[in-house]
């Protein structure tokens, strides 16, 4: 074989082979990997098709290897572990009967020809022949090599975007991947599947996890939304969703926020890159919209809030930071806002706004007062809850700086015991409300 096989993979593939050999059945290195081992790619997908019992194959795999196998009976599929826990996934070579477009397929025994027939794209048909015979052997049927060198993502069929629509979504994303391009025939027939409307059959959760992995990808997202925009994909997602001016110019500023959060090394709050995404792609969007469009990807918790209720929370915070508050009321605040709101507050926001999240994430967040509350109860406060509030007081001082580093723990004493002395105080008897703060009142 002319393609060096990553290091990692080549014993494993050995194994495939000799178990090929041994069993007499053939066996076909498919997928990814021989696509990236012709293109010099890294990949460390393994993935074996076998002419035969998959099954059977991928128990005496497993045993040479010294794994396991996971089995799946009812798709003729199995996934080997091997002894240091990397994954084999072995299939029983297979073709497929389309129910109803959009469908899921059924599975019937058949050769390697007919198996790799129901793959995506031509340059992703490409095998290699492991055995039974000693040498290896590239196997081009749908002249997949030459797509490759051509740089062309070509289906294998009219078909082929009816029966599975996510294939669209797969050729805008490898398109980016690869720096392919969809051919002429191809691209016509993405025009084709729109016209009859095959995207409303596609189930929810199929199309989030394709957009997931398209925006999800820093160097893919953005040329990725440009070319599903200018294939007239993004009206599938949601009739209103369009990418003008204004959605790129949020989309810019939403990318260039989280490469200054990454460069900062800051790592929390946690940021989706493709939430954050999806949050500015339809930020023009009305609320039922995105509330619409978060039911069509059937996103729940976190993901859900972050595309329906982010535009409300920010406009929230963004009214609250326009009243110049004290640090610790900036804290306060960001600190119930999420990774991807706070981006998009640093991309939407006026300079000074943006100012206030940036000081917040890169020094008011993480900030932790030196003294615990043991340190108040060795100095001689009686333990209990005034010292949680004390503790709280204190690291407000600190954020707004009416108290330096060192005023801490004389600071926390002091607002401790006048707390102890007004709990002390039997209801209506007076006492010391007054808790001044030395420096004066801060902000
Ligand atoms: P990635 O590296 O993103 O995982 P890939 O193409 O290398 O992409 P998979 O997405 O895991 O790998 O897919 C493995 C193989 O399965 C592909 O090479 C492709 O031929 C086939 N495949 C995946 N999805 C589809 C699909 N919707 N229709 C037909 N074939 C598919």
């Amino acid at each position: 074989m002319s393609w060096p096989l990553p290091p990692a993979l080549g014993p494993r593939v050995e194994a495939a082979a000799a178990v090929s050999r041994e069993l007499g059945v053939p066996v076909y290195l498919v997928g990814g990997l021989v696509r990236d081992l012709v293109l010099g790619r890294e990949n460390r997908d393994l993935d074996l098709v076998v002419e035969g019992d998959g099954i059977a194959f991928a128990r005496r795999l497993a045993e040479v290897l010294g794994g396991r196998v996971r089995e799946h009976r009812e798709f003729l599929t199995a996934v080997v572990i091997d002894a240091e826990g990397f994954h084999l996934d072995v299939a029983t070579a297979r073709s497929e009967f389309y129910r109803a477009p959009a469908a899921l397929p059924e599975v019937a025994t058949s050769a390697i020809r007919q198996d790799l027939y129901r793959r995506d794209f031509t340059i992703n048909t490409l095998a290699i022949r492991l055995g039974p015979d000693r040498r290896p052997a590239l196997i081009d049927h749908f002249g997949g090599r030459d797509d490759l060198e051509a740089g062309v993502l070509r289906v294998l069929h009219s078909m082929s975007f009816i029966d599975d629509p996510t294939r669209v979504l797969r050729a805008v994303r490898l398109e980016q991947r690869l720096g392919f391009r969809m051919s002429p025939e191809t691209l016509r027939l993405v025009e084709v599947a729109r016209e009859e409307g095959v995207f409303a059959r596609l189930s929810g959760s199929r199309l989030r996890e394709e957009l997931v992995l398209l925006l999800d990808d820093p160097q893919m997202a953005l040329p990725g939304i440009e070319r599903l925009a200018g294939l007239g994909l993004l009206g599938e997602l949601h009739p209103e969703l369009r990418l003008g001016e204004a959605e790129r110019r949020t989309l810019w500023a939403a990318v260039g926020a989280w490469d200054w959060y990454r460069i900062q090394g800051l790592e929390q709050p946690p940021v989706a890159l493709w939430r954050l995404l999806l949050a500015a792609l339809t930020a023009g969007l009305d609320e039922p919209g995105r509330r619409a469009l978060a039911d069509r990807l059937q996103l729940v918790g976190a993901n859900r809030r972050a595309l329906v209720d982010g535009a409300e929370r920010r406009r929230r915070v963004r009214a609250l930071l326009a009243g110049d508050p004290a640090p610790h009321a900036v804290a306060a605040a960001l600190e119930q806002t999420s990774g991807e709101d706070l981006l998009l507050l640093l991309a939407e926001g006026e300079p000074c706004e943006r100012s206030s999240v940036r000081r917040y994430l890169r020094e008011l967040r993480g900030f932790e007062l030196a003294i615990r509350g043991a340190d108040l109860v060795a100095a001689g406060v009686p333990p209990g809850p005034a010292i949680g509030e004390a503790l709280r007081r204190t690291r407000e001082a600190r954020l707004d700086g009416v108290i330096g580093a060192g005023e801490e723990l004389a600071f926390a004493r002091e607002q401790a015991l006048a707390l102890t002395e007004v709990e002390a105080v039997p209801a209506g008897g007076g006492g010391r409300l007054g808790l001044d703060r030395p420096g004066g009142e801060g902000r």
